[in-house]
């Protein structure tokens, strides 16, 4: 099927352990147009396979999901190259001033050297969704050429849109 989708659907989200991770809220099903990279691969495969109304469960291994652990990815910086005065294990940061950086995450601190994973939180684990798709339906000119899905109040909820 090459006509792009737009699905809604509610989640959640497991770990291996069973721990939930992430879910969508209670009556704010995610809405995404697909083919577009919003959410990753193994999902939103299951989901084009899948009817409105109707729920599953979804496994997606990492090298469908949010890919492998790289160790290349870590990096030792002090503590004075940091925006901030303190930090602990856990903390997030955009790493530059630009929106579109990457978020790091400090996995070490040791006085004033601190060690920074760029890799995605997710990032070498298999991840369990259970999912309820609430709507699909081919995706409309004007999303297709501005990229993004297109609800209730048209273009960005009304506003005005960069795109
Ligand atoms: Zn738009």
């Amino acid at each position: 099927m090459s006509t792009q989708q737009v699905i809604s659907f509610n989640y959640t989200l497991r770990n291996k352990a069973g721990e939930v991770i992430d879910q969508s809220r209670e009556g704010e099903p995610l809405e995404f147009l697909s083919g577009a990279g919003f959410i990753i691969e193994g999902l939103e495969e299951n989901l084009l396979s899948m009817d409105a109304g109707q729920s599953g469960e979804v496994m997606v291994r990492p090298e469908k999901g949010y890919g492998f652990r790289d160790e290349a990815q870590i990096d030792v910086v002090s503590l004075s190259q940091l925006p901030v005065d303190e930090v602990k294990v856990g903390d997030y940061f955009q790493a530059g001033s630009d929106r579109q950086a990457p978020v790091v995450r400090v996995i070490k601190v040791d006085g004033d050297s601190v060690t920074l994973d760029a890799n995605h939180p997710l990032a070498g684990q298999d991840l369990f969704f259970s999912v309820d798709l609430v709507s699909k339906r081919a995706a409309t000119p004007e999303e297709l050429a501005h990229g993004h899905v297109h609800s209730g109040g048209g273009c960005c909820g009304g506003g005005s849109c960069s795109h």
